[in-house]
């Protein structure tokens, strides 16, 4: 094997090296921001790692407890933290009693004699609470995977391939454990590599998910009203320009809404803006309950919001009073609230968004003039110029 023929203490320090130098890049990065702990959790399982791959080289000589009590300590507590940032990173907080139990549970059977001489019983008892560790990590991914951003199984699939790898340790028998003096014992080049590639893996994977979050977390806050937390103007317009176009080519009609709710600013003067928030939080959940998957909605701005509706202006036109009654039936009791709509469809030809707003938002007007709590239609057709609107 090719391994066999690698200088073991070089490899040794190459890779104590490597994942010190991982731990503490993990740990530079988790000062920048300071919001992912998973990151500290990360390095410092690495420091750790790297720890203890030292204390368990250093066998053969007089001092053997240190690689065999020292060194299996810091490498279980390691691999408990291995669980720990599986934990912090689906938003559990870590569990410091079990993270220290199987490092204790190693402590004091050492002290019994028969254990502490027999290789296999310590190899079987290494590989068992380190599998348990690993189990338990799989079993958190697991558990979080449908709420969290990000996609956990490159994660689990390297964490199994590990768990694989600690196994059959125990199944090719004692000399692929790493006993002896190191030099005498070129398999424990395999272990060296294999702790090096899955610390790395490790590193690599928990920074490109935590990234990978965090970018989707910023991208969800660009794109939605911090208030109501529907889609926000920009939200909006990237999203019905799409839809539009997706239409035009099928030949599908669509129609756009326009709401602005009816005497707003008297919400606020006479009841406090806290009181309007909760109005406009309470029509925006309206409105969302009412819509199909396709459908586009957002808050334009103020207590004005859209929505680009993938249907005829029948299928709008029962939305939209749909929505007025049900807004109104919202109020609180000796209370009147109500919203004014305009609605516009488009059969064909190709529009901006923004165009089509327009002219939706003069039905919005002609509802307001005739009195508010209404729908009005926008009669003329889109290549009708904006100053020529007719509204029934
Ligand atoms: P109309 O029936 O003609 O639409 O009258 P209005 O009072 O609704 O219209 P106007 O545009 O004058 O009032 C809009 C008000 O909405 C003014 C502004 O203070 C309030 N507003 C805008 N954004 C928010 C918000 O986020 N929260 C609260 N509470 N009020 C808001
Ligand atoms: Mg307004
Ligand atoms: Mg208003």
């Amino acid at each position: 094997m090719l391994m066999l023929q690698l200088h073991l203490p070089t490899l040794l320090v190459a890779s104590t090296a490597v994942i010190g130098l991982c731990g503490l890049l993990l740990i530079f990065s988790w000062s920048q921001g300071r919001h992912e702990r998973a990151l500290l959790w990360t390095g410092a399982m690495m420091l750790l790692a790297a720890l203890g791959l030292l204390l368990n080289a250093m066998r053969g000589g007089s001092f053997d407890w240190v690689p065999i009590i020292l060194g299996n300590i810091v490498l279980l507590l390691c691999i408990a933290m291995n669980w720990s940032v599986m934990r912090v990173f689906c938003g559990r907080p870590p569990s410091y009693p079990w993270v220290c139990a199987g490092a204790a549970c190693w402590a004091l059977l050492c002290l019994w004699p028969t254990f502490y001489t027999s290789l296999p019983a310590r190899v079987a008892v290494h590989t068992l609470i380190a599998s348990l560790y690993l189990l338990a990590a799989l079993v958190e991914l697991w558990r979080a995977q449908g709420r969290l951003e990000v996609s956990v199984v490159p994660i689990a699939v390297l964490i199994c391939l590990h768990l694989v790898f600690l196994l059959s340790r125990l199944f090719l028998g004692p000399s692929t454990t790493n006993h002896g003096d190191v030099q005498s014992n070129p398999l424990f080049t395999l272990v060296l590599i294999e702790s090096m590639l899955y610390a790395v893996g490790v590193a690599f994977m928990v920074l490109s998910m935590v990234k990978e979050r965090a970018e989707k977390q910023f991208r969800q806050a660009a794109y939605s009203d911090e208030l109501t937390g529907v889609g926000n103007r920009r939200a909006f317009f990237e999203a019905g320009e799409r839809l539009l176009s997706l239409c035009r080519r099928q030949r599908r009609p669509v129609a756009l809404l326009s709401f602005d709710l009816d005497h707003f600013k008297a919400i606020n003067d006479e009841l406090g803006h806290q009181e309007g928030d909760r109005v406009l939080k309470a029509f925006a959940c309206g409105v969302a309950q009412n819509l199909r998957r396709s459908d586009v909605f957002g808050r334009i701005g103020g207590e004005e919001f859209a929505c680009l509706i993938d249907g005829s202006g029948t299928d709008a036109l029962a939305l939209a009073e749909r929505i007025r009654v049900g807004f109104s039936a919202l109020a609180p009791r000796g209370r009147e609230q109500s919203v004014s709509i305009g609605l516009m469809e488009v059969k064909e030809g190709s529009y901006d968004l923004q165009y089509l707003l327009n002219l939706a938002d003069k039905a919005l007007y002609q509802a307001k003039r005739h009195g508010r709590n209404r729908v009005e239609i926008y009669q003329g057709d889109a290549g009708d110029s904006a100053g020529g609107a007719e509204v029934r």
